[in-house]
């Protein structure tokens, strides 16, 4: 029997040979193509265009009846947080939307949740498409950045330190709540919820790491497992001490199995994941202190010959995860092989 077909199989099998194929002449304002958070085209001899879309799925994604405020945040939010994994600044988007039906108080909290997060970002809605059908959300998002100055999957060297932002887990965490997977007292799951609806796109921190991370992307399907999109772009191994994530102090609550899964292998998180050089601690030190927390979590080893990225995961101790443990915590979220 044939295996069965991941997400980012098909994806490789049947969309990037296809787009890869087209004549040279066709793409050659294509500086990058599948394969990253954003494409990358060649805007002008100062800037690029960073174009990135991501759906949302009602049933898949969220839950039916969730929040339409809420929803038009996050829609948005999961877009810009793709930009900033590529140091863009965004510059407008589109929208389409298939509805079940019109009801306009649920159009007006989801566009309120939509447009706050775009006057935030000073990005304009600037076209789209709706239509009738179950409750779909998908926006593609534009972005500039300076010419040569994306930060792309592919840049890891070896030697680099391992940064993530912010704190992971909490959108898990409150996931799993909602779905009777563990229990957590209503105070706490208070405090998680936020991250879960209304994830914040790191679009100040990916624009000052341009020039200071060799790497990024945005961490949506666990860490770990968009750690090995690195690894595999780059094709560099990657150590990892687990104990060190950062988590909130409701996560660091709870058992050091679930802080751990929830942390590693969560989703959902939108922080940023990037490797820098170890001479730029200090720059990277200094935007911690000036945009958000940054912690610095393992580093950037030599490839193994021709192999799959290795990534070991060490305890507190420094002791490296037996196989089963690192195994469990590096299957991230895959929308066709998770289910
Ligand atoms: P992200 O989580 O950063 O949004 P994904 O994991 O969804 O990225 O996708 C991985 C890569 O595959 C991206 O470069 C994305 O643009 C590309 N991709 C996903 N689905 C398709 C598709 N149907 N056709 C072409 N490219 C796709
Ligand atoms: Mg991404």
């Amino acid at each position: 029997m044939e295996a069965k077909l991941g997400e980012f199989d098909l994806i490789w099998r049947f969309f990037k040979a296809g787009s890869e194929s087209m004549a040279q002449t066709q793409i050659n304002r294509v500086l990058l193509g599948i394969g990253d958070d954003c494409a990358l085209l060649q805007s002008d001899a100062t800037q690029s265009l960073a174009v990135t879309s991501d759906m949302l799925v009602e049933g898949r994604h969220f839950f039916a009846g969730a929040n339409a405020e809420w929803l038009g945040h996050k829609a948005l939010a999961v877009n810009l947080s793709d930009l900033a994994a590529m140091g863009a600044k965004p510059v407008g988007f589109t929208l389409a939307l298939a509805l079940p039906n019109a009801n306009a108080d649920w159009l007006a909290q989801f566009s309120q949740g939509l447009f706050r997060l775009a006057q935030q970002w000073q990005c304009p809605l600037i076209g789209g498409d709706t239509t009738q059908g179950p409750l779909t959300i998908c926006i593609t998002a534009l972005g500039h950045v300076p010419a040569g100055s994306a930060i792309k999957r592919s840049g890891a060297k070896t030697g680099d330190d391992i940064w993530v932002s912010g704190t992971l887990g909490d959108a898990r965490l409150a996931l799993g709540a909602l779905r009777k997977e563990w229990s957590l007292n209503p105070s706490s799951l208070e405090t998680v919820l936020p991250r879960m609806h209304e994830p914040e796109p790191r679009i100040a921190l990916g624009m000052q790491l341009r020039g200071i991370a060799n790497s990024a992307l945005d961490v949506s399907d666990g860490l770990l497992g968009d750690l090995r999109h690195i690894l595999k772009a780059s094709q560099v191994n990657a150590e990892v001490l687990i104990d060190q994530l950062p988590a909130s102090r409701t996560l660091a609550e709870q058992t050091q199995d679930l802080r751990r899964q929830c942390a590693a292998n969560g989703g959902d998180d939108y922080e940023l994941c990037f490797t820098a050089p170890a001479s730029k601690r200090m720059e990277v030190e200094s935007l911690s202190t000036a945009l958000l927390p940054l912690t610095r979590i393992g580093s950037i080893t030599s490839a193994s010959n021709g192999a799959e990225p290795e990534l070991i995961l060490r305890d507190a101790n420094g002791n490296p995860l037996t196989n089963a443990d690192s195994m469990r915590l590096t299957q991230s979220f895959d929308h066709f092989k998770s289910t």
